[in-house]
């Protein structure tokens, strides 16, 4: 069966189409700024030149239709009809606590997505429109919604509860959902793999650090504990979020910088994490660029983001009484070697040493600990795609 992933945003739909007989991608490409002029669709056949195409897209129905009919172009295309797609599988990231596996969307599954617009408001409304897009023009096959929170939902009311008066989580469901959830599943299952064991035996540190960052504690196949929380804006400092901070900040800067709950928002979502802190960018290689030149205020951020992962591993190590492994992955994760070995440094007491010859490397699957180190310290890309494009073949039998 071919299967057709989706992953649309407020103006972008990224898609892959796989072939699920030997999960090979046949293509995959992204129409971006749909609704705004400038559409632009690049689409990348395996084995054959990318193509981009220019044509100012009103919604995202026009963009699938575009993309179906790129799909089954003679020249640039992948299969010799849309009826050759068997399935289509979206990335939601909200599931509230519904959905703790990867569904077969209907009308009650489309109501709880709608239901999380008010907890995941950037999200969830594009990837329903999205589903909408896809099921009006491919009405006949089954569509499955593979939610971002679903592998997080085995945590426990320890881990997912806030300080907070029970009954805001009765009321209103304030608790610790998680995100990334595909990637720290899709990571710590391979991660078992070159362990060698049963997934269900296994202790497991998962490190998603990209532009967003979350870690994830797994032990026996649950999720234990992960560092996002009610929303992506928790835990560790990321491009331009600030992650953990004193909860009075909030209201003390608003009061300081006049600022409304909408500007408050984005203050602490689009203008903190390394942007803020750093002065430079949100991307981690300028950062290091700047820091490697010299600049101070680059160097403390640095530090600031390395201590805030080091303190997470330690939160965790606690938690799960120790380890097998960490795994590093996403675009700092994989191709950060620096960031790695500083993050790791110092850590022998834990039973985690890394060899920083072999941490050398960028975006390969890998072992860089040291051969006497308790901890195994794994690289491991990863593969949000073909996670749900394999839960849409499941689900879709
Ligand atoms: P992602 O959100 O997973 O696409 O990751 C994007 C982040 O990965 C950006 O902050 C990039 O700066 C970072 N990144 C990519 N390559 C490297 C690298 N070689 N060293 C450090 N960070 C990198």
């Amino acid at each position: 069966m071919k299967v057709l992933v989706v992953n649309a945003g407020s103006s972008s739909i990224k898609y892959q189409v796989f072939n699920m007989k030997d999960e090979s991608v046949l293509a995959k490409g992204l129409v971006d700024r749909v609704g705004i002029p400038g559409t632009t669709l690049e689409h990348k056949p395996t084995g054959k030149d990318e193509v981009i195409i220019k044509k100012d897209l009103p919604d995202h129905t026009a963009g699938m239709k575009l993309v179906l009919e790129v799909l089954a172009n003679s020249e640039y295309g992948v299969i010799s009809d849309m009826a050759e797609i068997g399935a289509v599988g979206h990335r939601v990231v909200h599931g509230g606590e519904s959905f703790a596996d990867s569904v077969v969307i209907d009308d009650a599954v489309k109501k709880v997505i709608k239901d999380c617009f008010e907890i995941a408001p950037l999200h969830n409304p594009p990837n329903l429109m999205g589903i909408d897009a896809c099921q009006e023009l491919m009405p006949n096959v089954p569509h499955v919604a593979v939610f971002d929170t679903a592998f997080h939902q085995t945590m426990k009311a320890e881990n997912y509860l806030y300080a907070l008066p029970y009954d805001v989580y009765e009321k209103y469901k304030v608790r610790r959902y998680g995100f990334h959830g595909t990637s720290h599943f899709y990571v710590s299952h391979r991660a078992a793999e070159m362990l060698g064991k049963p997934y269900e035996e296994c202790k497991i540190i998962t490190l998603h650090l990209g532009n967003g960052g979350s870690m994830a504690a797994i032990k026996d196949g649950q999720v234990v504990d992960t560092s996002m929380g009610f929303t992506p804006l928790e835990g560790l400092v990321m491009g331009t979020r600030s992650g953990d901070i004193d909860p009075a900040i909030v209201w003390f800067l608003m009061d300081k910088l006049g600022m409304d709950t909408a500007e408050a928002n984005n203050y602490f979502n689009k203008k903190s994490g390394m942007l803020g802190l750093s002065g430079v960018s949100n991307d981690l290689r300028d950062v290091l660029e700047a820091a490697g030149s010299g600049n101070e205020r680059a160097k403390t951020a640095l530090r600031v983001y390395y201590n805030q992962v080091k303190g997470y591993i330690g939160n965790y190590m606690a938690k799960l009484n120790g380890c097998d492994c960490l795994v590093f992955t996403a675009g700092v994760g994989e191709n950060g070697y620096d960031v790695r070995e500083a993050i790791c440094a110092d850590m022998d007491y834990l039973g985690v040493k890394m060899d920083n010859e072999k941490n050398k490397v960028r975006g390969k699957e890998v072992d860089v600990a040291t051969a006497d180190s308790k901890v195994r310290i794994f690289i491991i890309p990863t593969n949000e795609e073909l996670v749900i494009a394999r839960d849409t073949l499941r689900l879709s039998k």
